[in-house]
């Protein structure tokens, strides 16, 4: 249940759990269905959903209710012609063990073809939302060409580790900046960047940048703005692009910092363009043929971070904004 607007890092205690029964034999509302999830994803645009702000693509949370986020569930009963018991469907789900997903709501859900070569869960990382803005960030923000230089941030999370080897196998040399050793390692052994770095670790970013780019970068993919925008900004080649993905270091301030740099969109012709996954919807089933295919060739991999139960989502969510999570955050709340 979300307990009310906040202020600030979101914390477990803005959230709290709560037992109710539902009767899985009920007579549903005309059109609607009852889910079952199995899995439920932790995702950073969900803290602008805890601010009492109207304005944004999205509504606020209601408080007093349950959570609202993507998830993969099994339909335990369906009034609905487009859907039948057994499938499985990924789209908006609430944070809780059952579900009734009203006509409206069930519109926006999609029926997975189960593949068995691919775990269910990636619906919400590799072949869900975040891989999808990977996708439409890098192919169609970017407008990348092979032999440039791609710089990602947040580089080992849900977006970020599938926009680098996106770009390796677009023939471009990638680097990535994380929050850790552990992550780091994971960039440069695993996930194929050719080289990468823990920002944490480093005292003047546009030095960090110089290091890895002495001769400048073609193309930024920003998921965390703040300093390391400002950095970057410095660091462009002439009529490089950034696509500006998100901003994770601001959306816990009251007060955003402002970026220093932004004269150098002018005298480098940078184009710096901001995009939602959600423009580019017509892309979706070439995503999911291209990167289901990527994957099952063994092309590119993909990290999940999962925790056990829907005791552990507050907790999951919060550590976001820690860099707890390694790879994309799930919760698994039953198993399939
Ligand atoms: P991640 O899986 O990358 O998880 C968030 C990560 O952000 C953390 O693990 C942490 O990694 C990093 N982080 C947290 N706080 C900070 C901070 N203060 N400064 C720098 N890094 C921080 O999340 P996603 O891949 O799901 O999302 C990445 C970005 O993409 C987010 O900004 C999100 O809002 C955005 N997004 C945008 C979409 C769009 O349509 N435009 C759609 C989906 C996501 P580390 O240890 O490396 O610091």
């Amino acid at each position: 249940i979300f307990k009310g607007y906040i202020d600030g890092v979101p914390k477990q205690t803005d959230m709290e759990l709560n037992f109710s029964n539902i009767q899985l034999n009920q007579q549903l509302p005309p059109q609607s269905l009852l889910l079952k999830n199995l899995y439920l994803s932790c995702d950073p645009y969900m803290r602008g959903r805890m601010r009492d702000f109207h304005g944004s693509y999205i509504p606020p949370f209601v408080p007093s209710q349950a959570l609202e986020g993507f998830g993969v569930s099994k339909v335990i009963v369906s009034d609905n012609p487009n859907f039948k018991a057994g499938d499985f469907i990924s789209g908006f789900t609430g944070w809780e063990e059952y579900s009734i997903i009203s006509i409206a709501k069930a519109q926006q859900l999609r029926k997975i073809e189960h593949d068995h070569h691919i775990p269910l869960s990636f619906h919400l990382g590799l072949l869900g939302m975040p891989g999808f803005t990977a996708y439409a960030g890098f192919y169609e923000v970017c407008a990348p060409k092979s032999g440039e230089y791609v710089f990602v941030s947040a580089a080992s999370g849900a977006v970020g580790q599938l926009v680098g080897q996106l770009a390796k196998l677009h023939g471009c040399y990638v680097v990535g900046s994380a929050g850790s050793k552990e992550k780091v390692e994971l960039l440069k052994e695993k996930l194929g960047f050719d080289e990468a770095f823990n920002y944490k670790e480093e005292l003047d970013l546009d030095a960090a940048l110089k290091r890895y780019f002495p001769q400048g970068i073609d193309i930024y993919f920003d998921n965390v703005g703040g300093d390391m925008l400002d950095a970057a900004l410095l660091n462009m080649k002439i009529h490089g692009r950034i696509a500006v993905c998100g901003m994770i270091s601001q959306s816990n301030l009251s007060d955003p910092k402002g970026i220093s740099n932004l004269s150098s969109l002018i005298y480098k012709r940078i184009r710096m363009e901001g995009f939602l996954q959600s423009d580019y919807l017509h892309l979706f089933p070439k995503f999911l043929e291209q990167v289901s295919s990527y994957y099952k060739q063994g092309k590119i991999v993909y990290f999940e971070d999962m925790n056990e139960g829907l005791e552990s989502a507050p907790a999951a969510f919060v550590g976001l904004f820690h860099g707890k999570n390694v790879g994309k955050q799930v919760i698994r709340v039953a198993h399939e």
